[in-house]
């Protein structure tokens, strides 16, 4: 407490990082206040020990509880400059009241004395136009009274009386030690503040010699890091010239590999329409089946190049998702019903018709997955399941998995699999087939989508691969371009399902109930009998074919007998034979896996008929027919060079009924297009002398009216030469090995805008 008092009543409690100039201010004007006070304090001693007391003696007493109250101001508070002010007003009232009123001689000397305190705090404590003022207030009386000041009666203040003389002489003795304690105190000051300066220039010194070391070091670390990007630079160079020529060298030799794939595929899938017995039709099957495993090959390491140098951008649409996963799972269904493995999907109910994402990328990782779970899977089933992971609005978090029920795989290879060119263990490889690209291509697509991908399985168990991605609602509602039957008509009514494989029989359940119906399922065609007994309510059943015991031919048949016109659908595999040599047993029958649309369209027709009139729902694929050319007439032109191609991409045309003419190069295809009209030309893009582009291109500039649909046939997969075809005016593009699907797609498509055009 104590050293507390006196820290702030010595100003020991300023701040040691305090500018030395002001903490010394700081003190001159305390000491100032204090000692004005302590002088006050010694007047009322000397006059009450050597003099009288007078009645302005009293006078003192105020003066100094000012002065005392103004000390501790200032020590709390600090105002410096305010506090000068203060200081300087009560020692120049003295002089301007001499001045005005008292003049008196003998007063004269305390103004001096005042004056000069007044000087010295001005110039020390202020700043200079406040010492101007102050100067001229103090001088000017100063000077006048000087000349002018006779009168003596106010030295009675201090010579009227007894000790007065003291009490003058003390003051102004006060007055002289202050200024010159003052002046000491500043010098002193200024002296350490000058030390402190030095003292901080000479570490500046210091700090400025390391300062240019480190700028040394840094110039130096510069050049090297110069020297290292010229070294990334040019390796960046190498690298993407190697890139690049790595690049050219896929594309060419993908070409150069499809080029006679189209002559193998495409001979070969002609070989199979013309009559051949079993052992030549089942080589012929194999050199069509060892092609297209060659082409997905192939087309696996373009994929995976071009993913890996972020060729690949992501296109979305609106979308249909249902008929998205249909499409994959019609791809697979006759492997899957080969070998004998049920093929199902699942979508959960209200799922929003039309989507908007990249559906063709979905599509493509669906393929694969779904091609890997068929290729590992001996029996059981092959799953599809879409569930939402989140939705908000017209946002949707899906979660896709494809679940089968095949060989599995160890623990501690699944941390490998999503690596490019890994598969579970070598012999895969011998006995199954495939390169090892599928799985990185998938992880790659998932992860450009936004999506993430794993797997869940164990070695004899089955596996799970699943991926999330997120996707939005269409703004679009479904194009309404078939009409939906209506649903009331299936509302509330009883379906007996049977099916062995409980998977399918509870994902049917799921979309009966879906429909608002009310589905019992069967495990077995006995189990489905004994319903039947016990239910006359069941409406329709819906069976599968293969089943142990008792398949789905069987049960129909005792269904007839004992319950006769109940309405019954089917569902087999492709190329399954029993419905034909059963006609008129069932109501539909049904490919699996099965379509939403047409189980929908199988149970309206069967409660319509509740007659046992056969319709098979799929058709089996139309072979090239002639008739095609008369529904879809056009004159076509054939650009190509190499003979086997000619010949294969005439004979599919001439056996759809066209007469198609033929040229040989680019010039020849300019000339006949200048000179006939044709609707359809389709053009090679790598002919001796003018290739198809520069062909195209002039016939886009020189024959602008009736000019033909020019679409390309290229063996280049890539998709700069998909770029090039269009950029040079061609309207489309069919790769080459020629599928003979998209080639009928393209001619309906010209001959429906011919139309279109009349
Ligand atoms: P691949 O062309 O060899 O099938 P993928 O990248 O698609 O290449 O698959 C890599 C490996 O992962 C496969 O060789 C196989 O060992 C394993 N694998 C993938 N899917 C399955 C699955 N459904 N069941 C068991 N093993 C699988």
């Amino acid at each position: 407490m104590r050293e507390k008092i006196l820290d702030s009543l010595f100003l020991r409690n300023l701040d040691e990082s305090e500018d030395p100039i002001r903490r010394t201010r700081l003190t001159i004007l305390s000491w100032s206040y204090l000692s004005t006070a302590l002088c006050y304090i010694q007047c009322i001693v000397l006059v009450l020990l050597f003099g009288e007391l007078q009645e302005n003696s009293y006078l003192f007493l105020p003066i100094l509880i000012l002065h005392i109250g103004l000390y501790f101001l200032l020590i709390y508070k600090q105002w410096l400059t305010s506090l000068t002010h203060v200081k300087i007003a009560l020692l120049l009232a003295p002089i301007l009241m001499n001045a005005f009123i008292m003049q008196d001689r003998v007063l004269w000397a305390l103004d001096v004395a005042a004056f000069f305190n007044i000087l010295i705090f001005s110039i020390i404590i202020l700043r200079q136009r406040w010492t101007v003022l102050y100067f001229i207030l103090s001088t000017v009386p100063l000077c006048w009274g000087y000349f002018t000041y006779k009168n003596y009666q106010y030295s009675d203040l201090f010579y009227g009386y007894d000790g007065g003389e003291l009490v003058f002489i003390s003051v102004l003795t006060y007055l002289f030690i202050v200024a010159s304690i003052s002046l000491l105190l500043i010098k002193d000051a200024l002296v350490r503040s000058i030390l402190k300066l030095s003292h901080q220039s000479k570490t500046l010194k210091v700090q400025k010699a390391s300062l240019i070391a480190q700028s040394k070091d840094l110039k130096e670390s510069n050049i090297k890091l110069k020297q290292q990007k010229q070294a990334e630079q040019k390796a960046r160079e190498k690298a993407e010239i190697a890139n690049r020529a790595k690049s050219t060298f896929l594309a060419t030799m993908s070409h150069e590999i499809r080029t006679p794939m189209n002559g193998v595929l495409g001979m070969a899938g002609l070989l199979k329409d013309t009559a051949l017995n079993e052992e030549q039709r089942e080589f012929t099957e194999i050199i069509c089946n060892s092609g297209e495993t060659l082409l997905n090959v192939i087309n696996d390491i373009l994929d995976f190049s071009k993913l890996e140098s972020g060729d690949v951008e992501i296109d979305p649409h609106d979308f249909n998702l249902r008929n998205c996963i249909e499409d994959v799972l019609d791809l697979f269904s006759r492997q899957a019903s080969k070998k004998g493995i049920d093929l199902i999907y699942h979508l959960p109910k209200d799922f929003p018709a039309q989507m908007w994402g990249d559906g063709m990328r979905v599509k493509q990782v669906l393929m694969n997955l779904v091609s890997n779970a068929i290729k590992f899977t001996i029996k059981g089933e092959v799953l599809i399941e879409v569930i939402v992971i989140a939705q908000k609005e017209r946002d949707w978090m899906l979660k896709f998995s494809v679940v089968d029920t095949g060989i599995g795989i160890p623990s501690d290879k699944i941390s490998q699999l999503f690596k490019s060119f890994s598969q579970v263990d070598a012999t895969t490889t011998r006995k199954y087939g495939g390169t090892g690209l599928g799985l990185a291509i998938c992880q790659h697509l998932v992860t450009l989508m936004d999506g993430e991908i794993g797997v869940e399985s164990s070695e004899g168990n089955g596996s799970t691969f699943y991926f999330t991605l997120p996707m939005k609602e269409s703004k679009a509602k479904e194009l309404p371009l078939e009409k939906q039957p209506d649903d009331s008509v299936l509302m509330g009514r009883k379906v007996l399902i049977v099916d062995d494989n409980f998977t399918n029989l509870k994902i049917l359940g799921l979309q009966l109930e879906n429909l608002s119906m009310r589905p019992f399922p069967a495990e077995s065609a006995d189990a489905a009998l004994k319903i039947l007994e016990t239910r006359d309510d069941i409406e329709l059943v819906i069976t599968d074919m293969e089943m142990p015991h008792k398949n789905g031919v069987q049960l129909a048949m005792e269904i007839r007998k004992r319950f006769r016109d109940k309405p019954i659908v089917l569902l087999s595999s492709i190329g399954d034979q029993s419905k034909r040599k059963n006609p008129g047993l069932f109501t539909s029958v049904l490919n699996k896996p099965v379509k939403y649309n047409l189980l929908i369209q199988a149970l309206h027709s069967g409660f319509q008929s509740k007659s046992a009139k056969s319709q098979i729902m799929q058709q089996p694929k139309k072979k090239l027919d002639s008739n095609f050319s008369e529904k879809y007439p056009l004159r076509i032109l054939v650009a190509e060079d190499t003979p086997i191609n000619q010949k294969l991409v005439l004979t599919i045309l001439n056996r759809l009924g066209y007469h198609p003419a033929l040229v040989k190069n680019g010039i020849e295809a300019l000339e006949m297009v200048l000179q006939n009209s044709y609707d359809l030309v389709f053009m090679d893009v790598q002919m001796p002398e003018m290739d198809g582009l520069e062909a195209s291109r002039r016939i886009r500039e020189k024959k602008k009216e009736n000019s033909p649909k020019i679409v390309a046939m290229t063996a280049g997969a890539m998709y700069e030469d998909k770029q090039h075809c269009l950029a040079a005016g061609m309207d489309g593009y069919i790769s080459k090995p020629l599928e003979t699907d998209k080639l009928m797609e393209i001619l309906k498509q010209s001959a429906n805008k011919i139309k279109e055009a009349i």
